[in-house]
């Protein structure tokens, strides 16, 4: 468990965020999936492209590991009003400021000395363009892998944490997760 004076310290810093809800889960609660990364494989421009994606993040079942290792999971989601949920690169285009606030938490976690692992709803867009795979990421303590490219289900997450999945209308809801562990940041 996480103390409590961390705790209000992490949820008064995310009182100044456009976070929309958050829940605190143990790590166990997660769900992967294999279909989740074969969705990667065939769908997404970014596989294969980027250490914050597959396969450079390592199998499905490495991605579990890495995640079983930490003692606890912080969910949260924001949501970005456009005109056409429809329209893909719209909606897509508002995936920056989603990480941006990720990014942001992610700090807040680290001045209460807390190690973490950040994951969010995009590749990584820190170098113009990616090292993978001719050398290692430029900025490994900046980097924040993709959520599904871990093949985590994020509907079954959303519900362990008691989230909406999808906000409706033209709301995109976008989710972050961040592992954690004490004491070790
Ligand atoms: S920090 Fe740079 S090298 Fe590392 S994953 Fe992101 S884009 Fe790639």
């Amino acid at each position: 468990m996480i103390d409590e004076s961390a705790k209000k310290k992490i949820e008064d810093g995310l009182a100044a965020l456009p976070v929309v809800q958050y829940a605190w889960l143990d790590a166990s609660e997660i769900s992967f999936s294999e279909r989740v990364r074969e969705i990667c494989r065939s769908e997404c421009p970014r596989y294969g492209t980027s250490w914050a994606c597959p396969p450079g993040v390592g199998s499905v079942e490495e991605c579990r590991a890495r995640c079983s290792s930490y003692e606890g999971a912080f969910v949260f989601t924001t949501v970005a009003e456009v005109q056409d949920i429809e329209n893909m690169e719209e909606t897509l285009s508002t995936r920056r400021g989603h990480e941006e606030i990720t990014g942001e938490i992610r700090g807040i976690f680290r001045d209460c000395g807390l190690d973490t692992l950040a994951l969010s709803g995009d590749s990584c867009a820190c170098c113009s363009t990616c090292a993978y795979p001719d050398g290692p990421c430029r900025h490994p303590d900046r980097m924040i892998p993709c959520i599904e490219g871990y093949g985590i289900v994020v509907p079954l997450l959303a519900e362990k944490a008691g989230i909406v999945f999808d906000n409706g209308g033209n709301l995109v809801t976008w989710f972050g997760l961040l592992l954690w562990n004490k004491g070790l940041g």
